[in-house]
């Protein structure tokens, strides 16, 4: 294997890793990001829509691994989506050159100040909503829906059925932003451009219309010059050199997975922005192999954020149903943060089957009652999960306490047709925590006992945040990288 020298290496290309390679880049200093999936946009190659799997389907899999409907074979390529599977959870990741901004909804959502503050009880809670939270959202672009386009659009009955039956129900409904942009959407509908949300993309990536961080931070950061991405680089493990800068043992795989070059590129600075689950078993893994050192904090606060799928079946079935024709991003919410015995909120999400199927689908986002925690298996080399059902049967109260109200006041079941007693207790979207900020790292990110050494992504963020994650993860990120540049990379 051949070696190579570097100043600055970032190993992810999601949220944390795109705003550190933009902070960086902009004030001249070289970056290289390893990314083990692929450069979609530079390969050329198309993503493919929900109902016809093709090459961006799936991580390295023969079979498609959606959340349901899993009725598609596949050839084994590096796609878009991946799935780590434990005993009682299964937690879904974005794979390629922009993370998880690749495969996700889009839903850009500013957590609520007052949990963000409980959350994150040493964070500057005033600067975060003064600065780093709008910042974020300029920097994605974030937009909002019109109002006349989804009181009109058939791509919306689903959402409009939904909202309307949460009002009914006594529930508070909200408008979700999105990093999808809404105009290209209306465009799309009156057919002037290809289409994208309104064709069934989104999980397996969209083509046109979503701002992935390819073309927002990572755009901006290719064009200072400074950036080099290295596509399906897989970063196996660290090793602590002597002189306290890092070794990355890398297998270079070519799309079916094989490994066709091994290398090794020693960091002079290092940040793990490989996610959540990512970053924690590059540190895990490599305290097993190489003795790397980690702190005893690593893996502790653990969260799925309260994640857990349910859905109605029998919804408006004898009056036209949720709609045959649905778009792929949501935008409607309910909230129901403030109740104290059951406080969540709600997603109402599209079920884009191509025929109308007369069931609404929820992402319901819970406090957390109890952290689960990870750890790494030397024998079976995997990380460990300890996460059971001890740690979601709060939410599934909360499940079944929502869908009782709604059922009362609008009729329709829970949806048996979808998940094993109509409940997707094991459905995680949103990985969080393991190396919390201010506990494994200190308040920058920087790893407790190392020099060169930092993390930057959902990780720090200790399992829960009330609402989908990415925008909070990136106001994070422009934070820690706003005192890292000035006191460690000037
Ligand atoms: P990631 O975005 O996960 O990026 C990590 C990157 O590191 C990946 O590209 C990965 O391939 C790479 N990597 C990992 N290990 C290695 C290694 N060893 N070597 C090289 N590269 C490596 N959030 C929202 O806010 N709104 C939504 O609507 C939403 N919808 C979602 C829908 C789905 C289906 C999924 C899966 C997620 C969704 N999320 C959503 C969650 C959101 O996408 C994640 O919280 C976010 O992407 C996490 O950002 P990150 O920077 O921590 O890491």
């Amino acid at each position: 294997s051949e070696t190579f020298e570097k100043e600055v290496v970032i190993i992810g290309t999601g949220y944390g890793g795109s705003v550190a390679a933009l902070r960086l880049t902009e004030k001249n200093i070289p970056v290289t990001l390893l990314e083990m999936g692929l450069n979609w946009e530079k390969s050329g190659k198309k993503f493919s829509p929900m109902i016809n799997p093709g090459h961006s389907a799936a991580w390295l899999k023969t079979k498609t691994i959606a959340p349901f409907m899993n009725l598609f074979r596949l050839d084994k390529f590096t796609g878009a989506l991946d799935r780590l599977d434990f005993e009682h959870i299964k937690i879904w990741l974005g794979r390629g050159v922009g993370g998880g901004s690749l495969v996700n909804g889009g839903m850009a959502v500013t957590p609520k100040k007052e949990y963000f503050k409980e959350i994150f009880p040493n964070l500057d809670t005033e600067k975060f909503y003064s600065h780093y939270f709008p910042l974020a959202n300029k920097e994605l672009k974030t937009n909002v829906a019109s109002e006349d386009f989804l009181k009109d659009c058939d791509f919306y009955k689903f959402n409009r059925v939904g909202e309307e039956e949460a009002k009914k129900a006594g529930f508070k409904t909200v408008r979700v932003p999105n990093v999808y942009d809404f105009r290209y959407m209306e465009k799309e509908y009156r057919n002037e451009v290809p289409r994208s949300a309104l064709a069934g993309e989104v999980i397996y990536g969209n083509n046109h219309g979503k701002n992935s961080l390819d073309k927002t931070y990572l755009k901006k950061a290719a064009a200072t010059g400074n950036l080099e991405i290295l596509e399906l680089h897989q970063v196996n493990h660290i090793t602590q050199n002597p002189d306290k800068s890092y070794a990355l043992d890398i297998s270079v795989i070519n799309t079916n997975g094989q490994e066709i070059q091994h290398k090794i590129i020693n960091a002079r600075k290092l940040i793990l922005s490989a996610g959540t689950m990512g970053s924690l078993e590059l540190l895990l893994k490599s305290n097993s192999v190489t003795q790397l050192p980690v702190d005893q904090h690593i893996g502790k606060e653990w969260g799925n954020n309260g994640n857990f799928m349910t859905g109605r079946n029998w919804v408006k079935a004898f009056s036209g149903g949720t709609g045959s024709k649905q778009s792929t991003i949501p935008v409607g919410g309910i909230d129901h943060w403030e109740d104290k015995k059951h406080p969540f909120f709600v997603e109402i999400a599209p079920l884009p089957m191509g025929m109308n199927v007369a069931t609404s689908l929820y992402l319901l986002v819970n406090k957390l009652k109890k952290f689960g925690e990870v750890t790494y298996d030397l024998t079976d080399q995997k990380l460990q999960l300890n996460w059971d059902e001890s740690h979601t049967s709060h939410m599934k109260d909360n499940a079944k306490y929502f869908l009782r109200t709604m059922n009362n006041a609008n009729g329709g079941t829970r949806a048996h047709l979808l998940f094993k007693n109509g409940f997707g207790a094991d459905i995680c979207y949103h990985p969080l925590g393991g190396i919390v900020l201010g506990k494994a790292t200190d308040q920058f990110g920087r790893l407790n006992g190392h020099q060169n050494l930092y993390v930057i992504d959902g990780s720090l963020i200790p399992g829960t945040i009330g609402v989908n994650p990415f925008v909070t993860i990136t106001a994070i990120a422009e934070y820690c990288m706003e005192h890292l540049i000035k006191e460690d990379f000037s």
